[in-house]
């Protein structure tokens, strides 16, 4: 027997925070431009997106206001994993090869039959109409037939 009675319950806690220059920066391009963002570390050549204040290869800081290391990637890329369950809202959890980009971006993929779904898939990026400055004016990516 427990000493303690214990209790179940749900917590429901908004809070806002403040993201930072680069993130900030990455967030008002999805919004303004709707252009994917990613930075380009001058040690290793690496581009990381979502844009990054530092490199996550090298660990070198990456000085966000020098606009040569803003690298604008294309909109498309190519499906390298997800999830076999979708979420609740019938997309599933991704992990996108952009090209360009030397990460994978975690977005989410949808729009299409899951058995549609299967490694190298090539994808584009829905975005919202009136986009909020978040990673979601990115609706989800994709499938799309090559040109
Ligand atoms: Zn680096």
């Amino acid at each position: 027997m427990k000493k303690y009675q214990q209790l179940r319950a749900s917590v429901h806690l908004p809070f806002s925070f403040a993201v930072g220059a680069t993130a900030s920066r990455f967030y008002r391009a999805l919004r303004d431009e709707k252009t994917i963002y990613g930075t380009r570390c001058d040690n290793c050549q690496r581009v990381s997106v979502p844009a990054r204040s530092f490199c996550s290869h090298c660990c070198k800081t990456i000085d966000h206001h020098q606009t040569g290391q803003w690298i604008a990637l294309p909109e498309y890329g190519t499906l390298i994993g997800w999830c076999e369950t979708p979420n609740k809202d019938g997309f599933f959890t991704a992990l996108i090869q952009l090209e360009g980009a030397d990460n994978l971006l975690l977005h989410r993929v949808g729009q299409c039959d899951a058995v549609l779904l299967h490694k190298g898939l090539h994808l584009r990026a829905a975005w919202k109409a009136s986009a909020a400055g978040t990673i979601t004016d990115i609706v989800c990516f994709k499938p799309e037939r090559r040109a």
